[in-house]
Parts: structure tokens; sequence; C-alpha cells
């Protein structure tokens, strides 16, 4: 970016967050917003503002970039369970000097009637699912999958925008969609395909995936956040509110910039405080 002036950021998405972010930058004098995107997706949504796709190289790519672009501010946006990138981003916004705001969504939160059953990784969700059920909903994204492939004894539904690579499991039937879903489309959806025990990251954010199996009487197998030291069931800072948006106000804990100096924020509002803060330095 050439001659610009004000605060340059660079926000590192592929989330919901990271795009409302950058359409809610949009609107804000003197802040040069730059999103990034990893390319997993070969029709990405659409971003508002400036975006380069693709990695950066490592610690020492994303580190020249910052120098090179004269980034004044890095946004982690990325997903909760995209933990390289966010270790990546503490240790280069340090190694360059770049003030690091983390924007992260809070964890699901259960609800009474929910039966979870919370796993440290995908490995172990895939150890504990043949004594949950034998019809597994799988929502765990398509890199996952393959974790499950040698899970003898159950039928998979799997649902993901991309259709996942082998290896994957012998009886699977994929699902290509995008959400956002209902609460009456994932009932329909479960009950369609006598779903007995449903799978999914502790992304947080909205999810009737939840709300269905729990109307269903189904167990949930819920695999934590990278790193993630939280209390069985507690989420990390989660609104109990059903209605309350799924990027809710207040501090969130991280175990993914532990050690950094990054500040933490889950909310649209904090985030654009935070930059407004630095553009009017
Ligand atoms: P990851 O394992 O943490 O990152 C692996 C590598 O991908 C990084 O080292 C980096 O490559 C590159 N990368 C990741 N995010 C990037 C970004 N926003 N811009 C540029 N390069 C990026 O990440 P992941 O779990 O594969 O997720 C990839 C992307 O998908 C992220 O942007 C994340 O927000 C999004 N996403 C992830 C999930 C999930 O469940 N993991 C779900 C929804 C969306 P270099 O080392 O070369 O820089």
């Amino acid at each position: 970016m050439p001659g610009v002036t004000g605060l340059r950021v660079l926000i590192l998405g592929g989330t919901t967050e990271g795009r409302a972010l950058a359409a809610a930058c949009a609107d804000l004098p003197g802040l040069h917003v730059t999103s990034s995107l990893a390319g997993r997706t070969s029709a990405p949504l659409h971003v508002a503002g400036r975006v380069r796709v693709g990695g950066f190289g490592g610690v020492d790519g994303l580190t020249a970039y910052l120098r090179s672009e004269r980034v004044g501010a890095l946004v982690d946006a990325t997903h909760p369970f995209a933990a390289t990138m966010s270790a990546h981003a503490a240790t280069a916004a340090a190694r360059a000097g770049v003030p690091l705001l983390v924007l992260r969504r809070p964890g699901f939160a259960s609800r009474p009637g929910d039966d979870w059953h919370r796993v440290p990784t995908v490995a172990a969700a895939a150890d504990l699912l043949p004594t949950l059920g034998e019809q597994v909903f799988l929502t765990t994204g398509r890199q996952s999958i393959a974790a499950f492939a040698g899970v003898t004894g159950c039928w998979f539904l799997s649902r993901s925008v991309e259709p996942p690579e082998p290896p994957v499991p012998a009886r699977l039937r994929v699902v290509l969609d995008r959400g956002p879903f209902t609460v009456a489309g994932e009932r329909a959806l479960l009950a369609a395909h006598r779903i007995d025990v449903l799978v999914t990251k502790d992304s947080g954010g909205a999810a009737p995936k939840l709300d269905a199996a729990r109307h269903r009487g189904i167990p949930v197998v819920m695999i934590d956040r990278p790193g993630a030291a939280t209390p069985a069931g507690a989420g990390i800072g989660a609104s109990t509110d059903p209605a309350a948006s799924p990027i809710a106000a207040g501090p969130v804990r991280d175990a993914s910039v532990a050690g950094s100096t990054a500040e933490i924020v889950d909310s649209i509002p904090a985030a654009l405080g935070w930059l407004s803060a630095r553009a009017a330095r």
C-alpha cells in the first residue's frame, strides 16, 4: 500500500468474526485493512476491503510481511482451532514489535438436558465414539474426518464446505453445505439419518446442531480447543443467554496465546475500540 497514511491493519481471518471485523473497519476513518485467508476453500465468502490469500511461510514469513507492509496492528481473528496460525501470529508480532489483538469467540456452554462428553483431541473423539452410538453426525470439518477412518461399527454422516479427502470411514455419507443452519433443519437432518451421536469441535458461535441434539436426547462428543484448560461443561467465557450474540462481550481466556502480550477480546465492538485507540495515536 504505497503512499498510505493511517494505521495499517492485518486481520488473520477465515472466520465469521474476521469478515465482520473487516466489514466494520470499512466504516472507520484512518484504518487501512488487509484480511488474510489461508486459501483452504475454493469459493470463500466475500470479505470487505483488501484481501490476500495463502500462507506467509511460517513465523519468518509473517514477520517479514509485517515489516515490509509496515503493519501497525495485527488482529488474530482465526478459528479457535487454528492453533498454528495463532502461535505464529504471537511470535511474529513480538519479533516485529507490532501490537497484537486476539479476537476469539467464546466456547459453547452446556445447558440443562445436554449430554456432553468432552475430549481433548479428534483422536480421543474417535476412540470414544463406539461406546456412545452407531449413527454418527460428524461436524468437525473435512480435515479431521481421516481421524475416524479406523472406527468400525459406526455409520457416518459428515458435513463440510468442501469434500473430504481419503482416508475416510468405510460407511460415510457426505453432505456439502455451509451455514447458517436452523434448529428445524438440524432436527430434520438428525431424524432423517437416525443420528444417535453428534461430534463437534468446541468452536463456539451459533450452534443449532447442539439444540437439535438436546431435543433428540442424544450424546454430543465435544472436542476441546487446542490447549484448553477449561473445566468440563464450562465453555470459555461463554454466555448462557440463548438469545445472546455468538460474539458476546467480555473477557476471554485463551491458551493459544498464553505467555504473549496480546490483548484478547470476544466482540467486534471491543476489537473496533482497540483499533480506533491505536489509529488515534
Ligand atoms: P492452522 O493449522 O493454524 O495453520 C496452518 C497454516 O496455514 C499456518 O501456519 C499458515 O501457513 C496458514 N494459515 C492459517 N490461517 C491463515 C490465514 N488466516 N492467513 C494466511 N495463512 C494462514 O490453520 P487451520 O486450522 O488449517 O485453519 C486454516 C484457516 O481456516 C484459518 O484461517 C482458520 O481461521 C480457518 N478455519 C479453521 C477451522 C478449523 O477448524 N481449524 C474452521 C473454520 C475456519 P504459514 O505457516 O505458511 O503462514
